[in-house]
């Protein structure tokens, strides 16, 4: 670490120099750190990280039965082996997350209660000057890196995103959001009703419903779920055979990726089928009698948002068993005693769960400029999703959707080490995406196509966003079949990136 300490009469006095910053220590941020250990030895870097502690989403959400929806063999890291059920609660993630930070001596590189409020590249310096606050003391502090390497997620943790309704101070009892929960919140006896329909409502309802008197879900449209044993046969017959961990795990990612790929091109090739496929699991659980129709059959189809995996069939279980139901309609207002929908139905609550979803933060709530510049991200065209035309020696990791995140985390980390290596070796201080002279003329487009996946944040916040082209290369595609081939072969001298 090169400690570098200016003589300037306003805070921050002190500049410390990395080559590589990371922000963030998320899932994204701790595996960014591991690949820089493992792959570019000898880099100097820091993660910086708003909150108390690494985790990222599986720290600031705290509500009851918080779970991944995604299996944790592909969640995890492909370097470091998941060994229990595929669908895991946030304090197993962590603890994953924790061993991986111990196991790699990670922990002296990266520093809580740090919040990055601005980061500006000089072209003079090649540098980013990154300014960040500490949450605990109010100190400014300033510090240079090379290389800027965005692991801060795609949304804004300090709050969620609650649509205003009408009459919503009327309401006598108790509104929370999923990511902020009370931690003093006593639900026991209470009648609940959670809005929404997405993975938060669907861990939420059977984790409220043994305790609360009854647990409504309240939502406009319904979503699609995948569902079955929380079990991948194929790992316990392996560990049966007492094959080691490390290949149990590259294994079974691979037949859950195989899996997965078949199913997602089904979704495209034979829409039908892979709804019938869906609706016919639930069925399964909550008999024929249930009106699937009204509250399990979505309109779009499957894949354009997420669907999220309900383990054993806990949701549906909830419902079967009385404690739990679901009520499709529109909020029309607020009452006193609960909410009015548009059927003219009163539903009453003691506690109101607004399960709505995200505020989309591309950039972290940090101000960019480049070279006195301010930057605006949805001015530029992404590069495969990760770097943006005009801004030098930055990364943004941005995972899958239709995968696990974390695929991405290391398939990014790959590219941005071998580009951190022929850096180095031909000398280059910058590299900045630039659009070819065979893009100019490219149509540019929304950074996600709509007809391919929208969810609401993504929907909300598009206009916030990077554009995409019409070519690979300028898209992020959401495919890691197609990234897994495609990203080790990146030529590092095609055009479209620019040294100096
Ligand atoms: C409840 C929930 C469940 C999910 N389940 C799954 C799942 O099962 N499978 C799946 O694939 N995906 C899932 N996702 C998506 C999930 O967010 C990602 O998969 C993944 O956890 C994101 O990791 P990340 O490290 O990129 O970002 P985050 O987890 O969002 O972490 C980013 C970190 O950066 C920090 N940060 C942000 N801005 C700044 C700043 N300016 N300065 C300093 N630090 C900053 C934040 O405090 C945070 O700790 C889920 C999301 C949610 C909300």
């Amino acid at each position: 670490m090169n400690v570098q300490t200016q003589i300037d009469a306003t805070s921050p006095r002190t500049t410390e120099h990395f080559d590589v910053l990371i922000a963030g220590a998320g899932i994204s941020g701790v595996g960014a750190a591991y690949h820089l250990t493992t792959q570019c030895p000898g880099t100097s870097f820091v993660a910086l990280e708003a909150q108390k502690t690494f985790g990222g989403t599986w720290t600031t959400h705290r509500y009851p039965g918080i779970r991944s929806d995604s299996d944790l063999h592909t969640f995890g890291y492909r370097f470091k082996p998941w060994t229990s059920a595929p669908i895991a609660s946030a304090a197993e993630i962590l603890k994953y997350m924790g061993d991986v930070i111990e196991e790699n001596d990670l922990a002296p590189h990266i520093r809580y209660q740090h919040t990055i409020t601005s980061a500006k590249w000089s072209s003079a310096e090649n540098l980013w000057t990154i300014e960040a606050t500490r949450t605990d003391t109010g100190e400014k502090l300033r510090f240079t890196t090379n290389f800027f390497w965005m692991c801060q997620g795609y949304y804004r943790h300090t709050e969620g995103y609650t649509p205003e309704w009408k009459d919503m101070a009327k309401f006598k009892g108790r509104i929370v959001h999923p990511q902020k929960w009370p931690e003093d919140l006593d639900y026991k006896n209470k009648r609940v009703v959670v809005i929404g329909s997405g993975a938060t409502a669907a861990t939420l309802i059977p984790a409220l419903a043994p305790d609360c008197a009854h647990v409504t879900m309240l939502q406009r449209s319904p979503t699609y779920f995948r569902t079955g044993r929380n079990a991948i046969e194929i790992a316990e017959e392996l560990r049966k055979l007492q094959v080691d961990e490390k290949w149990i795990h590259e294994i079974t990612r691979r037949k859950i990726l195989f899996d997965q790929d078949a199913f997602t091109r089904k979704t495209f090739e034979e829409p039908e089928a892979a709804k019938k496929d869906l609706l016919s699991a639930v069925e399964a659980y909550l008999g024929k009698d249930y009106d699937i129709a009204t509250h399990f059959t979505p309109k779009y189809r499957p894949w354009r948002q997420r669907i999220a995996f309900i383990p054993d069939g806990d949701l549906f279980q909830g419902i079967k068993s009385g404690k739990a139901s679901v009520v499709t309609d529109e909020i029309d207002r607020f009452t006193e005693k609960g909410i009015l929908l548009k059927s003219g139905k009163e539903l009453e609550a003691d506690i109101i769960v607004t399960a709505t979803g995200f505020n989309l933060s591309a950039n972290g709530d940090i101000e960019f400029a480049v070279d006195g510049k301010k930057l605006d991200f949805a001015d530029t065209v992404t590069y495969r999703g990760m770097m943006f035309t005009g801004v030098p020696n930055l990364v943004w990791v941005f995972g899958y959707f239709r995968a696990s995140w974390t695929l991405r985390v290391d398939l990014v980390a790959d590219f941005v080490c071998r580009l951190l290596t022929h850096m180095k070796e031909t000398g280059a201080k910058k590299v900045t995406p630039e659009l070819r002279p065979e893009d100019h003329n490219m149509p540019l487009l929304p950074w996600i196509d709509p007809e391919n996946f929208n969810p609401g944040y993504m929907m909300r916040g598009m206009h916030l966003l990077p554009k995409r082209g019409e070519k690979p290369e300028w898209q992020h595609n959401q495919d890691y079949w197609a990234e897994k081939d495609e990203f080790p072969s990146i030529d590092l001298k095609d055009k479209a990136f620019v040294y100096s």
